[in-house]
């Protein structure tokens, strides 16, 4: 990668996470976002609020676990690291303590098909991936089952991760996660959610695997 590639790729990462901040997902150091590079990925820092960093601070962190830069990596990347090894469609990857899903997540609630919009994440539900402190191995091998199959999950005790193909398809995607967790709290003040049916889902996640591509034929 030439350097002003890098410098722009670490423009993108940073810029993602004031998106991240200016959508309500995240506030002070809490979350992380990183992106798939040659040989590993890019990650925000430890500690550091995206207002207070430059592209300069995002961290490269390699295929083989090792970073380099002159600040820390997340305390959270692990996760991201193994998640780009376990899965090579994934380019993206955002994590956040944002206050609906995080609220859902200490309920360890695996979100039901209660509106069709779930199947954009790939399956019937959301799961919620078991507790574990974070940082750990641990935490990185309970995310990695609960996102079998998916794009998304909650983190009990904790918050939540979505993947995407690049940064704006997984900023995209946690908005519109974060908005069906509020809207699931919302629906189970007033009483239990009418759920939809496998067949119901299972057609929808089909259309999903169109949506927004030319369909052939
Ligand atoms: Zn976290």
């Amino acid at each position: 990668m030439s350097l002003s590639v890098e410098l722009a790729v670490r423009e993108r990462l940073l810029a993602t996470a004031h998106a991240m901040s200016a959508a309500g997902l995240n506030t002070g150091t809490a979350g992380n976002v990183s992106v798939r590079i040659d040989g590993g990925m890019l990650i925000t820092p430890s500690g550091m609020p995206p207002v207070a960093c430059t592209p300069e601070d995002m961290v490269i962190v390699t295929a083989d676990g090792s970073a380099s830069g002159r600040v820390a990596p997340s305390s959270e990347w692990r996760f991201h690291h193994d998640l780009y090894t376990r899965r090579p469609e994934v380019g993206a990857i955002l994590h956040a303590h944002a206050p609906f899903a995080t609220s859902l997540a200490c309920q360890r609630i695996e979100i039901p098909p209660f509106h069709y919009m779930i199947a954009r994440f790939g399956g019937n539900t959301v799961r919620c991936a078991r507790y574990a402190t974070f940082g750990t191995q641990a935490l990185s091998d309970n995310i990695l089952a609960a996102m079998d199959g998916r794009s998304a999950c909650l983190m009990a005790n904790h918050g939540m991760l979505v993947s995407g193909r690049d940064l704006d398809n997984a900023l995209d995607l946690a908005i519109e996660f974060e908005t069906l967790c509020e809207q699931y709290w919302r629906t189970r003040q007033i009483g239990e959610p009418v759920l939809l049916s496998d067949a119901e889902m299972a057609e929808v996640v089909e259309r999903f695997r169109w949506y927004g591509k030319p369909r052939a034929g």
